[in-house]
């Protein structure tokens, strides 16, 4: 087969590169090493008749006017504001921390902006420019909602603790001086109406598009020549035979989900309720069928136990693991026709639609119509 353009990964950055190439008529060949296409989006009807996602729940919204008009050509799509409860002094609470998270864990009447603000500046510990997760947390909610909310669910998920990590991790969630109990604030926020793999798979369906699962690129990569850009979508590490992290390991975080089946028509009162205290191991529990409010007789449900082995889902933001990555960055920099892409590939935390963008940028970037040529 002749192929203008290898892609490793049949995730997000790979599927939409390879959408936009086939588009302009070249013939991509992606090479997936699991047995499906999606990455981690991956979704499928299980034994209960619910869909569910085989690496987490994957919540979509943004701001990016581009991108939600882009994934709305693949898929029809369900408004779906996200909402967390946690389990706190063995109350359910929202987070992120709003006026009823403050009310039922300190027993208090607020019920204004006002009042709520006040609270927080009594509470928080004022800091210019927070260096970390811990001091991120700190000068927004003060030292009790730290305890009970973010140190031990942090530890858990990072085998860190926010001390040790970038204050941006912590800073993913807001805090509200309202009684908004929704997770994201974006403009859009939606899930698609059959699910992610769905998407994958009409985004997937240009016929100069061809995927082979079960391949892993490092086992055949000497047999494929001829084409003319390379793009990879894998840890970035592995691409250079950790030659710089030897000793000093780039570190990812990996989830092991535990799924059970429990013959009742819910189990709890949400989708993700999360346990940031010591008393489990799991740092939350998702409940598949209340996205989309599916029916069926049974449910089921997730538990998510984050470990350090495993598939590399996260990418851990601190300042070693950093200067690890940019060693590899530079390396990357030397190489002709051959693009990192994506959260593994450039070792950052990125949300779905910031690789949905980063994919369709590097695509204009390298393919943008060249400006004609004038003749008079
Ligand atoms: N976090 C926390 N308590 C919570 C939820 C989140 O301490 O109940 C912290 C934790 O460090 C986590 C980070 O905030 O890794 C970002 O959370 P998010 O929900 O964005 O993580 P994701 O859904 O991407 O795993």
């Amino acid at each position: 087969m002749k192929v203008d353009i290898l892609i490793i990964g049949a995730g997000i950055s790979g599927a939409v590169l390879a959408e936009r190439y086939a588009t302009r008529g070249k013939k991509v060949l992606i090479l997936e090493k699991r047995p499906h296409i999606a990455g981690n989006c991956f979704d499928y009807i299980d034994e209960n008749g619910i869909l569910v996602s085989k690496y987490g729940a994957h919540l979509f919204h943004t701001n990016e006017e581009g991108v939600w008009n882009y994934v709305n050509r693949f898929s029809e799509w369900y408004a779906w504001e996200h909402k967390v409860l946690a389990k706190v002094d063995e109350k359910l609470v929202p987070i992120p921390v709003n006026i009823t998270t403050v009310n039922m864990l300190f027993d208090l009447k607020i019920s204004s902006e006002e009042q709520m603000k006040d609270w927080l500046e009594k509470n928080r510990v004022h800091t210019d420019n927070p260096k970390n997760g811990k001091e991120a947390v700190l000068a927004r909610v003060g030292p009790e909602l730290y305890e009970k909310m973010f140190r031990h669910y942090t530890k858990k998920q990072w085998d860190k603790f926010p001390e040790e990590l970038d204050a941006s991790v912590l800073d993913r969630i807001p805090v509200r001086t309202n009684y908004d109990n929704r997770y994201f604030s974006d403009k859009y926020q939606a899930l698609p109406k059959n699910g992610y793999t769905k998407l994958f798979e009409k985004l997937l369906s240009h016929p100069n598009i061809h995927v082979e699962l079960n391949t892993d690129y490092f086992d055949v990569k000497d047999k494929i020549t001829g084409y003319s850009k390379l793009f990879y979508t894998g840890p970035i590490d592995r691409f250079f035979e950790f030659k710089h992290s030897l000793e000093d390991k780039l570190e990812y975080r990996s989830i092991n989900f535990v799924s059970e089946t429990v013959n009742q028509e819910y189990y709890q009162e949400n989708s993700v309720v999360n346990y940031p205290g010591t008393e489990v191991d799991f740092t939350r529990i998702i409940e598949y069928k209340h996205f989309g409010n599916q029916q069926s007789k049974k449910t089921t449900i997730v538990k998510e136990y984050t470990v350090d082995s495993g598939e590399p889902y996260y990418p851990v933001p601190n300042k070693k693991n950093r200067e690890i990555y940019e060693r590899y960055r530079r390396d990357s920099e030397g190489l002709k026709n051959i693009y990192f892409v994506g959260r593994l590939a450039n070792y950052k935390y990125f949300n779905m639609d910031q690789a949905f963008k980063n994919a369709l940028d590097l695509f204009k970037s390298l393919e943008g119509r060249k400006k004609r040529k004038r003749i008079f």
